[in-house]
């Protein structure tokens, strides 16, 4: 085990992937503790490439190099500064996922609907996207990115 960069590391209880600086001790998943021979899926040297390598080690074989076609387009976003709503934002898009951090149109419309903010769900989608969080993986369906 190489200590200073970032590993993606598969829970060996929930086989989700999730992106982690060493080796952590918990899956955020599921809550697991997680056993000293994870599996380490990869290794990389900055947060940002964790977040892409995450994102695809989650993803479906056949939508992985759609995923990545459109994560390597959006490489220049990842390094932008968060923007103040940042945090509020990617809890409501966090909400609207399912189990496989995927998130549609209509699980985040009743989000929307709920909320004080006259947000209009593409607007929400678009500001996602142009941020680096969310990847569209079809014409309605979208990649959280963590
Ligand atoms: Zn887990």
């Amino acid at each position: 085990m190489s200590g200073g960069g970032w590993n993606v590391i598969r829970c060996s209880a929930c086989q989700t992937c999730h992106g982690h600086r060493g080796t952590g001790r918990m899956c955020p998943h599921c809550g697991q503790r997680l056993q000293t021979d994870a599996e380490i899926v990869t290794s990389v040297a900055t947060a940002s490439e964790l977040r892409i390598e995450v994102a695809l080690a989650n993803t479906p074989d056949e939508l992985r190099d759609t995923l990545r076609k459109r994560l390597q387009t959006n490489q220049k976003l990842f390094n932008q500064d968060e923007p103040i709503s940042f945090k509020d934002l990617s809890q409501v898009l966090l909400n609207a996922t399912d189990e496989n951090g995927m998130l549609t149109v209509q699980s985040l419309q009743p989000l929307l609907e709920r909320s004080s903010d006259a947000l209009e769900v593409h607007d929400l989608i678009e500001m996602a996207e142009s941020q680096g969080m969310l990847v569209r993986l079809n014409p309605d369906c979208w990649q959280l990115l963590e």
